[in-house]
């Protein structure tokens, strides 16, 4: 695979070039006062960082229904990011003729919720940071794809910390193209490593009542997974929730009920609609705020669906989703 060797600044040289044109846009990270969060820069780039290892969402969050003609947008965002992302273009959630999406080697992150002050915004010491896993959120430490491999460009970093500039589409081409010095033969060993395969995830309903027991059904959840995207959810009406008089009626067809009701059924109707392009990112549960372990189960059921249909959500533009796919003979060889 061939990329560009880059020199120190040029991905700001390059992304302030970007920016000179008004309808252009960059979503990335901002060093701020209290840490590392996302901007969307416009004109120019203002204490950027290449990367933030804070988590306190999932920025593909914020392009859910783009389809605005014209304006071109850079991505500047880690892979789990740009996987949402990919997986909204393929749900038509997103025009991805507008958007150049650049995923960078990520090195985990910390929870927003407990930050802490000694956590370096610089790659060269998150290496470092990192060595303690337990310092990283636990969506981290068992990330499925950390590498900069995913969009239409990637950010790598070597062994020797140098940084490269990878194309995979056209698009990438194109805005590589653009960059300082010669494409040249990236090095195999790079710094963040091809990720580790997990374990199966099973439970039983016992601990799922136990870890859910808490639940406000506040749906914060919902609301911040990226790719939990209808704008009718079932859940907004009195259907599956139902309230006030229809709750009562309910109430005396039914008899007695835990309150909140339903939550038994929000999380398994919103696992199965996620199931196949979750990306394991934990935004969920980072949203929650009775500390739910959200991630062990959205991640766990999702991948290993995505397993039986050889499905990695966000992977490539071109590899469908398996539940909007018919095929005739699907799962002739699938294992379980
Ligand atoms: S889930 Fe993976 S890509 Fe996302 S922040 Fe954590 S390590 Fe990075
Ligand atoms: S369900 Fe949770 S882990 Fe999966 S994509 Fe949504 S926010 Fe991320
Ligand atoms: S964010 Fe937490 S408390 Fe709120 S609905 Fe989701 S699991 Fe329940």
């Amino acid at each position: 695979m061939k990329g560009k060797k880059l020199k120190s600044g040029e991905i700001e040289n390059a992304l302030n070039q970007f920016l000179k044109d008004e309808q252009h846009l960059v979503l990335g990270f901002k060093k701020g006062e209290g840490g590392v969060g996302h901007q969307i820069f416009k004109g120019s780039l203002d204490h950027y960082s290449l990367v933030n290892p804070l988590f306190g969402a999932n920025a593909a969050l914020y392009l859910r229904r783009l389809f605005s003609k014209g304006l071109k947008v850079m991505l500047m965002l880690r892979p789990c990011e740009i996987r949402a992302y990919v997986e909204l273009h393929k749900l038509t959630q997103v025009e991805r003729e507008d958007i150049i999406a650049v995923s960078i080697d990520c090195f985990g992150t910390v929870s927003s919720k407990e930050k802490k002050d000694d956590v370096p915004a610089e790659a060269d010491k998150l290496t470092g940071y990192f060595q303690d896993k337990d310092s990283m959120r636990w969506a981290c430490s068992v990330c499925r794809e950390r590498r900069g491999v995913v969009g239409d460009a990637g950010v790598r970093i070597d062994k020797s910390g140098n940084y490269w500039m990878v194309p995979y589409t056209e698009k990438g081409e194109d805005l590589v193209s653009g960059m300082e010095g010669e494409f040249e033969e990236v090095p195999a060993e790079m710094l963040i490593p091809e990720s580790a395969k997990t374990d199966k995830f099973q439970i039983d309903m016992e601990t799922f009542n136990k870890d859910f027991e808490k639940c406000i059904m506040c749906m914060n959840c919902r609301d911040m997974c990226p790719v939990c995207y209808c704008i009718d959810c079932v859940f907004n009406g009195d259907e599956y929730l139902p309230k006030g008089d229809a709750l009562l009626n309910k109430v005396f067809r039914t008899g007695s009920t835990q309150m909140p009701r339903g939550k038994d059924l929000f999380h398994l109707i919103r696992m199965y609609h996620v199931s196949q392009t979750c990306v394991g990112c934990g935004a969920c549960e980072e949203a929650c705020p009775q500390g739910i372990p959200l991630t062990k189960y959205f991640k766990g059921v999702s991948e290993r669906l995505q397993g039986v249909f050889s499905y990695m959500s966000g992977r490539s533009f071109d590899e469908p989703i398996p539940y909007v796919t018919f095929l005739e003979d699907e799962l002739k060889d699938a294992m379980d």
